[in-house]
């Protein structure tokens, strides 16, 4: 059978998970962050132990080192562990890499190509590929793309309405991210609700937020677009915003371009109108008569509410919505507030089961709403260990048959 290692390598932090693609178990899954500052923090769980280390780490290659110790320190030993692959998250894939790719080293070439697009990710990215390929040299890596799901966006959902030669020149489009969750999403949703036809609506509420509409499987808007700066509000990031505020801001109050990408990216959102990112804590100070928590609540609620307005619209209908990731899949009360009002859509939610103390995949609407709503728990790990064995496999078969 065989199982995967799934690296997800951040500018500061690189996540990893072995997993058996066909069962979705979870073998080990670690973590090594805040690498290159004096004290990075190791976690590393297999069978249910979880070992936490405050060790330096000097950089990616360290790290991910350091985890393939802890494999060999507290199991499962990788030697023994069938590994047939190591699937790697990739923010930006462009216009090049739309679906999961055999890195080789033209496809790392181009993961660092597409960097002005993503400063923020394609280097990480780019920097954790190129170790774990110098420290697994006989494995299968493959690029799974955020990017990829949303490639073929119809025409109008993709194009900026500005200057065609500036947007050709540039690579501007509306590309999407957290695409391998809103895949997730959707097939599960499908799957759950014995469709294939579905008019759907995918919330992805995590610290970063997008919203997707998929018809029969296949995506036809999302809120993300040249970068996951637009659309929902989110933990740090504004979304949607008129662009003219970065002129204002350069105008009046002299700020560099920066410091705004830093104000917008960092430091708006639920952080800029309420202190907080963390919704947990947002809810709370909202409950405990916080008014700039409670504002910070209805302007994300109220977005979400306009996108779920526009993209039934888009769809010409609606029959499911399915919330996924840390909001989403915990937060009882976003979910009520940002489908208050939808009657008119269909959208009949049961308070009972939306409260109820739950987790894993189930319908939080009421029998008979002519829309049904999901909670679905998104597995990107999953998902891209799948996608990763696919590959790896499909790559073997010339070899087999020779
Ligand atoms: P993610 O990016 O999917 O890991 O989601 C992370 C976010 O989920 C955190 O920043 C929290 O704001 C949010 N979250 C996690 N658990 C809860 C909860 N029980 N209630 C509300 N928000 C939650």
């Amino acid at each position: 059978m065989g199982t995967v290692l799934v690296v997800n390598s951040g500018s500061s932090s690189i996540k990893y998970e072995l997993l058996d693609p066909a069962s979705g178990q979870v073998h080990a899954t670690g973590l090594v962050e805040r690498i290159g500052e004096p004290a990075s923090h190791l976690r590393h769980t297999h069978d249910g132990k979880t070992v936490e280390l405050d060790d330096p780490v000097a950089d990616h290659g360290a790290g991910l080192r350091r985890a393939i110790d802890l494999f060999g320190e507290h199991g499962p030993a990788l030697s023994d562990a069938g590994v047939v692959g190591v699937g790697h998250r990739v923010v930006q894939g462009g216009e090049r890499i739309v679906e999961a790719t055999l890195i080789d080293d033209a496809v790392l070439a181009t993961i660092e190509a597409l960097s002005p697009l993503a400063p923020l990710h394609n280097p990480a990215n780019a920097t954790g590929i190129r170790v774990a390929r110098e420290l697994f040299p006989d494995l299968p890596h493959v690029a799974v793309c955020d990017t990829a799901f949303f490639h073929d966006l119809p025409m109008p959902a993709r194009t900026y309405a500005i200057d065609r030669e500036v947007a050709a020149e540039h690579q501007i489009r509306r590309y999407g991210f957290h695409g391998t969750s809103h895949a997730y999403v959707a097939d599960r949703s499908a799957v759950l609700l014995g469709r294939d036809d579905l008019k759907l609506i995918v919330l992805h509420l995590g610290n970063g937020c997008s919203v997707s509409a998929v018809v029969a499987g296949r995506p036809v808007e999302t809120s993300m677009g040249l970068t996951p700066l637009e659309g929902l509000v989110m933990g740090t990031r504004t979304g949607d915003i008129d662009p003219a505020v970065v002129f204002h801001l350069a105008r009046e109050a002299g700020l560099g371009i920066d410091e705004i990408d830093n104000l917008l990216n960092r430091r708006s959102g639920l952080k800029g109108l309420s202190g907080h990112n963390d919704m947990r804590e947002v809810t709370r100070l909202a409950g405990s008569g916080d008014e700039n928590a409670r504002l910070a609540l209805d302007v994300y609620t109220h977005r979400i509410r306009k996108y779920v307005g526009a993209y039934a619209a888009t769809m010409g209908g609606l029959d499911a919505v399915a919330f996924t990731a840390g909001v989403g899949e915990n937060s009882a009360l976003v979910r009520e507030e940002s489908l208050t009002g939808l009657g008119f859509l269909g959208i009949d939610l049961d308070p009972v089961a939306n409260r109820a103390d739950a987790s894993g995949e189930r319908i939080i609407s009421r029998a008979d709403s002519p829309a049904t709503v999901l909670v679905v728990p998104t597995n990107e790990e999953l998902s891209i260990a799948r996608q990763t064995r696919r590959v790896a496999e499909s790559t073997r078969q010339p070899n087999l048959s020779s």
